[in-house]
């Protein structure tokens, strides 16, 4: 069958390739266009201070703008972009991107308002190439972006790769002064380990453990990380968060931050924006 072809060759379409694999292939191939056709996107989800629904700050999140197939979410994308190595330039634009936006809510947010961080999602090919950390560094000069104001996220499965050369590039970053955030806690492997091992500031908490909360035994759950977080001094960010129901489960059980459908779905850039000057507001719950 026609299976990955080796790098830089091209594989042509055969009648005998599965729909599956023949979507696969028009993916790989079109995604390595994407960037340089300007297709990749990257929409804002926001993120606020449970207490009182303040916006703290936005996760970037990638979306591929496909001249046929319209919006293709990560999702379906990503693992194809990991495997072939393009997720390597399309995650350094993504973070150029991130870091030019966020640079620019700062200029534009009202006088005394507070700042608004932004996060970005990071894949392990990412962070185990020499020099990820200096490409980091060049981001935040090229827009003059504080580096406290970006936050980069990383997923437990990340975390179980190479321990070394991404222990050190995290301390890298950590110098630097930007932040590190485990994404998705809890659904990885050896989360403690790797709180043990890396120098985490932020914990998200994954949305399915937030929709467990309807349990009490999910809600145990959900108030033993918060425990953790709270003994070692880490931020907590619910996720997912799509009821008032589970943001009034989250706020009693201390989670400080939040974001989800209840709060708003992510933005283009332009409506970011709007949030950030103040034409627009989120819902208040
Ligand atoms: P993630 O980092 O955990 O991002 C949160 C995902 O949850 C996003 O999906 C977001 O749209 C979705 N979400 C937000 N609120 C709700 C809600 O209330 N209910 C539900 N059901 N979902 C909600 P999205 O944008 O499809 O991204 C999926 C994943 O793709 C992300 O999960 C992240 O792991 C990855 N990803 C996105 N952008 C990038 C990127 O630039 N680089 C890398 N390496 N990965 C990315
Ligand atoms: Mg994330
Ligand atoms: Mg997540
Ligand atoms: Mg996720």
């Amino acid at each position: 069958a026609a299976k990955r072809a080796g790098k830089g060759r091209i594989e042509l379409y055969r009648p005998e390739m599965s729909s599956g694999q023949a979507r696969r292939l028009d993916l790989e191939s079109g995604l390595r266009q994407a960037l340089d056709r300007g297709e990749l996107v990257l929409e804002f989800q926001p993120v606020v201070r449970l207490r009182d629904g303040a916006l703290v700050s936005a996760e970037a999140l990638l979306r591929w703008s496909h001249p046929v197939r319209g919006v293709v979410h990560p999702e379906e994308f990503i693992p194809v972009a990991e495997e072939t190595g393009l997720i390597v330039p399309m995650g350094r634009w993504a973070l150029r991107e991130a870091c030019h936006q966020a640079a620019r809510w700062q200029r534009v947010l009202e006088p005394g308002a507070d700042p608004v961080a932004v996060a970005v999602n990071l894949s392990a090919r990412q962070l185990e190439l020499p020099g990820f950390a200096e490409d980091v560094e060049a981001a935040l000069a090229a827009s003059a972006l504080p580096p406290h104001l970006l936050c980069l996220e990383l997923t437990e499965t990340l975390l179980v790769r190479d321990l070394e050369p991404t222990a050190a590039a995290l301390r890298r970053l950590k110098e630097i002064g930007v932040e590190i955030a485990v994404d998705d806690f809890g659904t990885g492997y050896s989360s403690l380990a790797h709180l043990w091992s890396f120098p985490v500031d932020k914990l998200k908490i994954d949305r399915s453990f937030v929709a467990g909360m309807r349990t009490e035994q999910g809600e145990a759950f959900v108030r033993a990380i918060l425990g953790l977080a709270r003994s070692l001094g880490l931020a907590v960010v619910g996720e997912g968060i799509e009821t008032p129901t589970q943001l009034a489960a989250l706020r009693a059980a201390g989670c400080g931050q939040g974001q989800g459908a209840l709060f708003s779905w992510s933005l283009p850039a332009p409506g970011m924006l709007r949030l950030i000057t103040g034409e627009a507001q989120l819902p208040i719950w």
